[in-house]
């Protein structure tokens, strides 16, 4: 807690936290306080290695903003880039699978959970050069990016990995640590 108002790299909060389960509200003040909080955002991002995506709750800010970047993978992925998808909602999805995916609220553990591998998400983009400046995007993507866009869109809705599971025995599996 010291030099809060400085630090740039926010903490992120770790099942069970409470604050994972809350329902996050939608963004409507695309302000300057909005844009700094993307910046500390986009830097927490990239500050965990291989972390491919962040959602606002799981740094204790209860918005509908998550952040995406799949070419940081430790195998990295085809896909847009660094993203951050405010208000996101998905229009339609298709092709569920089965995937592995972990998350930095869970460190200890991975799971098997049904994602859609193609899917198109609608959700506003600012300039964050001129923060109140807001677009609509419509964005059609597939495969690891469009599964961790699913991923964390539930935690928008305070949805982990571990609701999703049906059946722990075969589909939890335990971190192995290097
Ligand atoms: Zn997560």
């Amino acid at each position: 807690m010291i030099n809060l108002i400085f630090m740039a790299i926010l903490q992120v909060h770790q099942f069970p936290d409470p604050i994972l389960k809350k329902i996050c509200a939608p963004v409507t003040d695309f302000d300057s306080k909005l844009n700094s909080f993307v910046n500390d955002f986009t830097e927490t991002l990239q500050s965990h290695n291989f972390c491919v995506g962040l959602a606002a709750p799981q740094v204790g800010n209860l918005q509908r903003i998550i952040a995406i970047d799949v070419s940081r993978a430790r195998k990295p992925q085809l896909g847009n880039g660094l993203l951050i998808l405010i208000n996101p909602v998905i229009l339609e999805s298709s092709n569920f699978k089965f995937v592995r995916e972990g998350c930095l609220s869970i460190p200890d553990f991975t799971a098997n959970v049904k994602r859609a591998m193609k899917i198109t998400v609608q959700y506003q983009e600012y300039c964050r050069d001129a923060p109140r400046r807001v677009s609509d995007k419509v964005l059609e993507t597939t495969n690891f990016e469009a599964h961790a866009i699913q991923h964390e869109m539930d935690h928008l809705d305070g949805i982990l990995f571990l609701d999703r599971i049906t059946n722990p025995a075969s589909d939890l599996f335990r971190r192995k640590r290097a």
